[in-house]
């Protein structure tokens, strides 16, 4: 993982000047600073990360959307990202990637794949085939590079929206600013 890109938030003034208030310094400052944020009827934010289940946010009910996908791929779900956009009037999006993501390693070993998959009622055939036609597209070796990849991608069409790019690190729990 590309670390060397990666910036600490452990006080107000570590927020990038370009994120300062945004709705991405307000989850920033909630998360790893402990602000208590205001009460939100609309959300202001959406987010999108990985389904690991290490991965827990520190903000307020009604804040944010958030999709959840293997790797934090929202290119996957772009669909979620355009209704939060179009209908739920988002302006900001943090694509949050993360330490030690089993997509990583996902194409690692196939046989366990399908084996798991097999004892859920899958042919072996069928959870072969389903594997080789999907690991491909949601592995990945840097996540960091994953999701700038992302967000330089998506600003080119939503140019409206703020996409920020974040690394969880499921060590210490924090939130990590990306510089691209
Ligand atoms: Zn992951």
């Amino acid at each position: 993982m590309s670390s060397d890109k990666l910036k600490t938030v452990t006080k107000e003034d570590d927020i990038s000047p370009e994120l300062q208030g945004t709705p991405i310094a307000s989850l920033l400052s909630s998360h790893n600073l402990g602000v208590v944020m205001r009460e939100y009827e609309r959300p202001e934010l959406l987010i999108c990360t990985c389904m690991d289940y290490r991965i827990k946010l520190n903000i307020p009910a009604r804040y944010t959307f958030i999709i959840r996908t293997p790797g934090a791929n929202l290119l996957d779900s772009e669909f979620g990202l355009a209704t939060a956009v179009a209908l739920g009037g988002i302006r900001a999006v943090a694509i949050i990637g993360h330490t030690d993501c089993a997509m990583t390693k996902i194409t690692d070993d196939p046989d366990k794949f399908v084996e798991g998959l097999s004892q859920s009622g899958w042919s072996r055939q069928s959870a072969k085939e389903y594997f080789e036609s999907q690991a491909p597209t949601h592995s990945f070796t840097d996540p960091v590079q994953l999701i700038i990849n992302q967000c330089q991608l998506l600003r080119r069409r939503y140019t409206e929206i703020l996409f920020a790019p974040l690394i969880y690190d499921v060590e210490d729990g924090k939130l990590y600013q990306v510089m691209e």
